[in-house]
C-alpha cells in the first residue's frame, strides 16, 4: 500500500481553539513547544477531545484490497472518496490472462497474503472477472464477482480525534493484518511535530 499525506492543518490552529476557552492567546507559541504541550495536556490528558477535532488530514490511499476497504468505512466519523468500481472496472477489459502462480502480475490488481493457495485463489477469481468483462455485461453487474482481494485506492479526510480513534483500534494486535498495516502507515506518513498527539494510541507489544 501507499500512503500520501495530502494536507493537514497546522498545529496553531488547535492551540488557538483550546486557547479561545481562556482567552489565553498570549501564552501561545505559533505552533511551538508551549502550544504542544497545551494540545497534549487539555486534547489528551484531560480528555478535552473535541479540541482536537480542529486538526484535520488528509490522506490518499492506495493499494488496499476491498475487504479493508470495508473496515475503513466502518470509522463513520470520517470522509473517504473511493475508486468507484463502477466506473472503473473497465481496467481489466485489455489486460492479458491472469495465470496461476504469476503472483506478480496479479498484484497489479490484488492485495495478496503470501498463502499460495488463498492466493491463486484469488487470480482465478481475477481471471473470471476478466472474461466476464470480455462479454457485454455491464459493470454494474460484473462487479458482483470481485475478489474481496480486488485494489483499490480512496482519499480519507479525518480528524485527529477520529484518528486516535482509528489507531488505537487498528493498530492493536487484534485488528485484521491489512488494517493493522494501514494504521501504521497512517501515523508513519503524519508530519513529525503532530505525532506526539498519536504515539500513545499505538499498540504496543508487552
Ligand atoms: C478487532 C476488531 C474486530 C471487529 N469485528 C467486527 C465484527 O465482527 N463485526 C462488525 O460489524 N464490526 C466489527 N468491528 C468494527 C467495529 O465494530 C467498529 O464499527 C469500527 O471499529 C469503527 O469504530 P468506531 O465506531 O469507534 O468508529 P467511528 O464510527 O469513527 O466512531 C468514533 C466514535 O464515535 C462515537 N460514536 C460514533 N457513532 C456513535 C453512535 N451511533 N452512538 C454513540 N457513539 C457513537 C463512539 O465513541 C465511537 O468510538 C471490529 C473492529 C475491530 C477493531
Amino acid at each position: 500500500m501507499q500512503i500520501t499525506l495530502l494536507h493537514h492543518t497546522p498545529l496553531f490552529v488547535c492551540s488557538h481553539a483550546t486557547r479561545t476557552c481562556w482567552q489565553s492567546f498570549d501564552k501561545g507559541d505559533c505552533g511551538g513547544e508551549k502550544d504542544k504541550e497545551l494540545i497534549d495536556r487539555v486534547g489528551n490528558k484531560f480528555k478535552h477531545s473535541s479540541t482536537l477535532e480542529h486538526l484535520n488530514y488528509t490522506f490518499y490511499i492506495q493499494g488496499i484490497s476491498r475487504a479493508c476497504l470495508q473496515e475503513v468505512a466502518r470509522h463513520r466519523h470520517t470522509s473517504p472518496s473511493v475508486k468507484s468500481t463502477r466506473y472503473t472496472l473497465k481496467e481489466l477489459r485489455n489486460e492479458d490472462e491472469f495465470k496461476i502462480g504469476d503472483f506478480e502480475n496479479a498484484s497489479r490488481y490484488l492485495v495478496l497474503c503470501g498463502n499460495e493457495e488463498v492466493d491463486n485463489a484469488s487470480i482465478k477469481a481475477l481471471e473470471n472477472l476478466r472474461l466476464i468483462l470480455q462479454k457485454s455485461i455491464s459493470l454494474d453487474i460484473a462487479k458482483y464477482c470481485l475478489p474481496e482481494s480486488y485494489k483499490t485506492e480512496l482519499t480519507l479526510s479525518i480528524n485527529a480525534r477520529s484518528l486516535q480513534n482509528f489507531i488505537t483500534l487498528r493498530s492493536s494486535k487484534s485488528a485484521l493484518w491489512e488494517i493493522r498495516n494501514l494504521a501504521n502507515a497512517l501515523f508513519k506518513a503524519l508530519p513529525e511535530d503532530h505525532k506526539f498527539i498519536f504515539e500513545h494510541c499505538l499498540y504496543k507489544e508487552g
